[in-house]
Order: C-alpha cells, then structure tokens, then sequence
C-alpha cells in the first residue's frame, strides 16, 4: 500500500504576510489524523520562514529546483545540499516550466535528480506531454524518453528514492484538467515501463499527478489505483483548497 503524498508548488508566489497567512490557514487546519504526507514546495528564500510557520505540524518542506553541481562558482543557483541544510526533504526536478523557459534537457534533468539523491532529498521528477505531442499520440514516447534518460543515468534502482509526477504540460495552470481515465491510463504506463525494469521499485513508487488539480477534481483523479497523489500548482496558493484536497486523499 503506498502512502500518498499532496504536495504543493508555489512557483514564484508570494511573500511574508502572504504566506504567513496561507501556512496559518494551513496548520490551523491540518486533520492530525490525516494517513498522506503533506508537502510545501516555497520559493528557496521562504524556506526558513516556513519552515519557521510549520512548527511541529507534520508538513515537509522541498525545494522547486536545485543546481546538478554540488557547490561553488554558480551564480544565482541553489545546491542540494543547501536545501538539506535548510530543513528540505524533498526537491521538484524538470518541471515542465524549467524544461520549457529554462531548455532544462531530459539529461541535465537526469543529473539533478541524481544530486538530489546523493543530498538525501527525494527529487520529485516531472514527466508530461505537451498538447501537440498527446495529439499526435506520442505521449508515452515522450514520457518515456523522459524516465529513460534518468534510468540510463541512475539506474533502475535509484527510483526506489523517487518520487515520480506525471503532469500533462497542456494541464499545467491551464484550469483543463486530465480526465481520470486520461490519466490512470499513463500513470499506469509508466508504471508499467518501469515494472519491465524492476517490478519490486514500480510497486512501491509514488507516481503523482500533477495539472489543475484542486478539491472539486481530486477525488476522482486520487481514487484511480495508480495515482499516489497531487503535485498542486494554483491550488496550494488557498489554505482551504489545498487543506480539502489534502483531506480527500484521506
Ligand atoms: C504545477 O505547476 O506543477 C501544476 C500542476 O500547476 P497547476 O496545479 O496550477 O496546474
């Protein structure tokens, strides 16, 4: 049984008294008797003082990206290690915004996801089609090629520290949400694809979804069997809706 995980990403909102009031919301809220693990993903400067807000509320805290070098001269970037450091247990990779605005390639990404794990976070590796890809069908292609550069880079078993997000680019911040079947159908491909490797690893790992998923949605998208959880953009900027998606998952 896999224990699912609603994780939220902030991308590039917020700021003090903003998110004071979202993680008040949210703790304020939290069912302690919740089974999911719940995740903040702020922007890197916010890390301590969320961290800060979280207290002892069971909400781990994980960054949005992280450099593949481990330290020195790179200006602007932010090491795993310096994540670790902070409190983070887990980090975003290859996010569809940092492939698309930020040419992030299947193998740089393949290279952070590696770094993360040697920092002892659990990158949380991002993997979708665009809408011109779905249409042409290529989309297990295209997820595919995305899971194979990091398993020709880690190995199968590095996947046992991973935590996989399939999110649909066309899904992304777009309000059009993949439809459950849509998704159960590539969540359990992937699965599938990685079962071909290591069938022990694609039992155990956590495949997310993640495109316009909020509370009026989740229920269904969370009840397929291969959905382990949410990777929540727009959504887990309101206490109340990431709280209620996170109390969906139960
Ligand atoms: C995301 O950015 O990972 C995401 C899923 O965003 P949204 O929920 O806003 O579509």
């Amino acid at each position: 049984m896999r224990t699912k995980l609603i994780a939220g990403n902030w991308k590039m909102h917020g700021n003090k008294s903003f998110i004071e009031s979202l993680m008040n919301g949210m703790t304020g809220q939290l069912n302690a008797a919740m089974k999911s693990d719940v995740l903040v993903c702020p922007p890197t400067i916010y890390i301590p003082l969320v961290k800060n807000l979280i207290g002892d509320k069971a909400i781990a805290v994980g960054g949005q990206d992280l450099s593949e070098q481990e330290q020195g001269a790179y200006t602007g970037e932010i090491s795993g290690d310096m994540l670790k450091d902070n409190g983070c247990q887990y980090v975003i990779v290859g996010h569809s915004e940092r492939r698309s605005l930020y040419g992030e390639t299947d193998i740089l990404v393949a290279h952070k996801t590696g770094k993360a794990i040697e920092c002892g976070l659990t990158p949380i590796l991002c993997v979708g089609e665009t809408l011109e890809q779905r249409e042409k069908g290529t989309t297990m292609q295209v997820v595919e090629q995305q899971l194979d550069a990091v398993i020709d880079t880690l190995g199968i078993d590095a996947f046992a520290n991973i935590v996989v997000a399939y999110e649909p680019v066309w899904a992304i911040g777009t309000g059009v949400t993949a439809s459950p079947d849509q998704a159960q159908e590539v969540h359990s491909a992937i699965r599938a694809h990685l079962r071909n490797k290591n069938a022990q690893v694609a039992e155990s790992i956590k495949i997310l979804y993640g495109g316009s998923m909020k509370a009026a949605n989740a229920e269904e998208l969370l009840a397929q069997p291969d959905i382990d959880g949410g990777l929540i953009g727009g959504a887990s900027l309101k206490a109340d809706e990431f709280i209620a998606i996170c109390n969906i998952a139960g």
